[in-house]
């Protein structure tokens, strides 16, 4: 991953700097000991699929990754898999999401996890995630240690226990919202939940809790306050301390997480160790489909397969995602993603088509300064994407230079710069510019595929590959590429 060739040219990097909601400022990044930054990145609840708003939480770690390996460090890093615990109103009430899920199917809960998990890392492979190196703990393997820490914390007189089980004592936590700056009156105004009249305080939140009475839950463990199971903020910071260490570098998740999530995964930690629990906390704005919130109900959720249905790399969805900054909140429509695809499409073929032959070149030092102090100021990538640009039309580089300098930035955007399977799948060619012949050939093929004439639609298929031109079909019509 660490370019050589770039390390002797510049042998110092431009400062890291990132953006710590912790602090509300940009802060020089400097790892807590040795060389081995420790991250963790909330990971998914396996109910049901990632969206493409959760994907962006990925790729935002996976950048964030890329920039750390390329800056000199070794890196621990975990993503963990909520399979219990996370209740339908993100509070401490309600159902909880796997076992409603189940139900809903009609399948067990694990079940249920299982597909979600293995579609989750597969959409990760599709993304260029390389996840060889990243630990996937599951939260219901983690019981134990989870468990241990409601002890601690209970025995540190952090914790209390009602009915329906074990609490944390928000007031015995006095920077409890530091995260954010939250305000607890706000959050209360937020609150759309049922209280709990048991509880202690409106902010205190599960710790454990027990399987309601008569009601028999498919996953539940026995633990010294009876059956129940954990609540969903303890397993992040459980398994943060059994497999990465009682304080790590970086936290990472969805802006949502701020409030709730991360104060009350800060509040647990510190409670239990009396250290500070995460230096840097890093949040990706949201993403909108349609200028609306992404939800099952509008109906308007987008999923990386309907990325692929439209006959589109999955790393045209990662282009798109870094033509914004990660803190700015991107609102997702089918253009803005034909608008990527093209702008990537034209820097792969320019890679392909003119600067790929010329081996034996080195990167542009004065392109390579640009594009680094724009990943150094808080990964600012659509800076270092029209950096990108800027050298690739400058004149007075070299194909051997350019060629040299697509490769070195791509181990650092993974958007598939010199990848021949990513040029196979090359799209979007507008039709006005297509050979009049085969305008003429791909209309008979639309014409055959109306009249379900499949058999003739193949024919024309074979006929455009002959002639050097690929036919993907989607439920909008059929996109045609260049193979060569
Ligand atoms: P979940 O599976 O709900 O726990 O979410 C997984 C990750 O996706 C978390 O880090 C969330 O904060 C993040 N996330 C959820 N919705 C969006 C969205 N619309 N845009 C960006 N990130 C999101
Ligand atoms: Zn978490």
């Amino acid at each position: 991953m660490l370019s050589r060739l770039f390390q002797r040219a510049h042998p110092n990097r431009p400062p890291l700097r990132l953006h710590n909601t912790l602090s509300g400022a940009l802060e020089e990044f400097t790892a807590l000991s040795s060389r081995e930054v420790k991250m963790y990145n909330c990971g998914p609840t396996v109910y049901d699929r990632q969206h493409i708003g959760n994907l962006r939480s990925y790729v935002l770690a996976d950048t964030l990754r890329r920039a750390l390996l390329y800056w000199g460090y070794s890196l621990k890093q975990v993503i963990n898999i909520t399979d219990v615990g996370h209740l339908v109103s993100d509070a401490d009430e309600g159902e909880d999401k796997m076992e409603a899920s189940a139900k809903k199917q009609g399948r067990s809960a694990k079940d249920i996890a299982s597909e979600y998990t293995d579609a989750f890392l597969k959409d990760l492979d599709a993304l260029g995630i390389d996840r060889t190196h990243i630990l996937f703990p599951r939260a219901t393997e983690y019981i134990s240690e989870q468990i241990a820490l409601v002890k601690t914390l209970l025995e540190k007189g952090y914790a209390y226990e009602i009915a329906d089980g074990i609490y944390f004592d928000v007031s015995r936590f006095p920077s409890y919202g530091k995260l954010g700056g939250i305000k607890l009156s706000g959050l209360r105004e937020g609150a759309r939940v049922e209280e709990n009249p048991e509880k202690h305080g409106p902010y205190d939140f599960a710790l454990w809790k027990r399987s309601p009475p008569g009601v028999e839950r498919e996953q539940e463990w026995n633990s010294p306050w009876g059956v129940g199971f954990p609540g969903w903020h303890i397993e992040c910071t459980a398994m943060i301390f059994k497999l990465l260490g009682k304080q790590i570098d970086i936290h990472t998740g969805g802006v949502d997480h701020i409030p709730v999530h991360h104060n009350n995964e800060i509040a647990q930690a510190e409670a239990a160790t009396g250290k500070r629990y995460v230096k840097y906390w890093l949040h990706n704005e949201f993403i909108t489909i349609e200028g609306k919130k992404i939800s099952k109900s509008l109906g308007n959720t987008v999923y990386l397969y309907n990325v692929a249905d439209r006959g589109l790399s999955p790393k045209v969805l990662r282009y798109w995602f870094l033509t914004a900054h990660y803190r700015s909140p991107i609102n997702f429509t089918w253009e803005a993603l034909e608008g990527a695809a093209s702008a990537r499409d034209r820097l792969l073929r320019h890679f392909f088509e003119e600067y790929a032959q010329a081996e034996g070149g080195t990167p542009d030092e004065s392109f390579m300064r640009n594009f680094l102090d724009a990943l150094a100021h808080d990964l600012d990538t659509p800076k270092a994407l029209a950096a990108v640009w800027e050298m690739v039309r400058n004149e007075s580089l070299s194909p051997a230079v350019k060629r040299a300098s697509l490769l070195e930035v791509d181990t650092l955007l993974g958007i598939g710069i010199g990848d021949a399977r990513e040029r196979m799948k090359l799209s979007v060619i507008p039709e006005r510019e297509l050979p009049e012949e085969i305008q003429k050939l791909l209309q008979e093929r639309e014409e055959a595929r109306a009249s379900k004439d499949f058999t003739r639609a193949d024919v024309l298929r074979r006929e455009l590959q002959e002639r050097g031109y690929e036919i993907s079909d989607t439920p909008e019509g059929s996109r045609i590429s260049k193979i060569n």
